[in-house]
């Protein structure tokens, strides 16, 4: 009896120590953790804009698609400085079917590119890869239709259509804050009546650009979020 008594003291000790060793372990991974950081963050909530489907076009197109000497005009600003909504749409056709009233976004850049929802695109009756801009060799050929003239973008990396990476806009401070660099990808946890975290939010950095994270309009109806609201973007484990 004795014995049995010893060995179910001697047990307890252990389990005790173990709760303590693993108590030091949890505390000194705590202090390794706030050592590495040296300041960064790993963690900021940023406003969520959506993106509804748009063009950004250059000159030439404006003129083909507008009229020679045509420039865009400012429809309504946006939230990141010098961007704008123009007052200009197009049609963009597919080959199921044609959607009008695509709004062009300003100001004109060097190629063309339509930005579309898959849910877009399975409407129009094309297969779009995901891609972060029209210079990327997937994207497709895709034509558009103005009041003055028509364009055909010829895709392969020459501008075209493609579904939108989700992304975050970042400025050089905040990018250094976080201590992450133009292409990775972080995460991006909604809450709401459909919480979630977004994988694979491709970081965008440019001086002067205000935290701002995009997705596209089936991204912010998948996880119940609206232009405007905020959500937390996380650097993760493997970019710590
Ligand atoms: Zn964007």
């Amino acid at each position: 009896m004795e014995r049995l008594l010893e060995q179910h003291v001697s047990r307890a000790n252990g389990a005790t120590l173990d709760v303590e060793r693993m108590t030091q372990e949890v505390l000194r991974r705590l202090a390794q953790r706030l050592e590495e950081t040296n300041g960064r963050l790993y963690e900021i909530e940023v406003p969520i804009g959506i993106s509804v489907r748009h063009c950004h076009l250059c000159q030439a197109d404006v003129e083909t698609l507008f009229g020679e000497g045509h420039s865009l005009s400012v429809f309504n600003e946006l939230y990141q400085k010098g961007y704008f909504a123009a007052a200009e749409q197009l049609m963009v056709v597919g080959k199921r079917r044609c959607i009008e009233k695509v709004r062009v976004l300003g100001p004109t850049r060097s190629i063309s590119q339509v930005e579309l929802s898959q849910t877009d695109a399975l409407m129009l009756g094309l297969k779009l890869p995901l891609a972060v801009n029209g210079t990327d060799p997937a994207v497709a050929p895709i034509t558009l239709v103005g009041p003055e003239g028509v364009v055909t973008l010829p895709g392969k990396g020459q501008g075209g259509a493609f579904v939108m990476r989700r992304h975050v806009h970042l400025n050089l401070e905040v990018a250094g804050r976080l201590g992450v660099k133009e292409g990775d990808m972080l995460d991006l946890r909604v809450t709401g009546p459909r919480d979630a975290t977004l994988h694979g939010v491709v970081v965008r950095i440019k001086e002067g650009w205000r935290p701002e994270v995009h997705l596209d309009t089936d991204e912010g109806n998948a996880v119940a979020i609206r232009s405007g609201q905020s959500g937390i973007l996380i650097v993760p484990e493997a970019l710590r």
